[in-house]
């Protein structure tokens, strides 16, 4: 699925949700940029170097990546946590977004 292009959609709500891909793949091992881009790109996210470089940056200042002398991200503690609570925020949307909604209560026979 593809979002349009410079929308508000992927701009505001579909660009944060890579930062989740991220925590996620580096918590089950190191991972390279490159990797990534593929990655994302795979999930029909539209990324482009320029973005994802200063993320992987901005995230590993905030100190939920620690990045190797080889230049590989790994997920720290304080990363674990901010996943696991992401990971709880998004189970509790998901049931609530996706959950069925009640059939409404037919009306009495005559
Ligand atoms: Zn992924």
């Amino acid at each position: 699925m593809h979002a349009t292009p410079g929308s508000a959609v992927e701009r505001e709500i579909l660009r944060p949700l890579w930062k989740v891909h991220i925590l996620h793949h580096a918590g089950e091992s190191a991972i390279v940029g490159n990797w990534m881009l593929e990655e994302l790109r795979e999930h029909g996210y539209r990324v482009s170097p320029g973005t994802l470089y200063p993320m992987l940056a901005r995230m590993t200042r905030t100190g939920w990546l620690q990045k190797n002398k080889s230049g590989r991200y790994r997920l720290t503690a304080a990363g674990r946590r901010a996943l696991a609570e992401v990971r709880a925020r998004l189970a509790e949307l998901q049931i609530e977004v996706f959950r069925p909604r009640p059939k409404a209560a037919k009306p009495p026979r005559p």
